[in-house]
């Protein structure tokens, strides 16, 4: 099961369950869309694999399947802004 982490790892913004710009790589390394596009060229920096769209969990299985609300914030990987 996913983790859904609550932040961008370079940027540090809010990325909810249901945010339509977050992604991720197959390790769960979360990032917005922006900063993966712009900063990181698509590949997750900390294992180099490819960052695809974050699928949104149905709000209704929240309470069942709660989101992770450990923040993971790694700007060094990010480069120079
Ligand atoms: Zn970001
Ligand atoms: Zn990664």
């Amino acid at each position: 099961m996913l983790e859904l982490r609550p932040n961008c790892e370079c940027c540090n913004r809010d990325l909810p369950p249901d945010a339509p710009d977050a992604v991720v790589c197959s390790f769960e390394c979360t990032f917005c869309r922006p900063c993966a596009d712009q900063r990181l060229g698509g590949r997750c920096p900390n294992c180099d694999g490819e960052l695809v769209a974050r699928p949104r969990r149905p709000a209704a299985l929240l309470g069942k399947f709660p989101a992770s609300t450990k923040r993971v914030h790694n700007p060094k990987g990010c480069g120079a802004a």
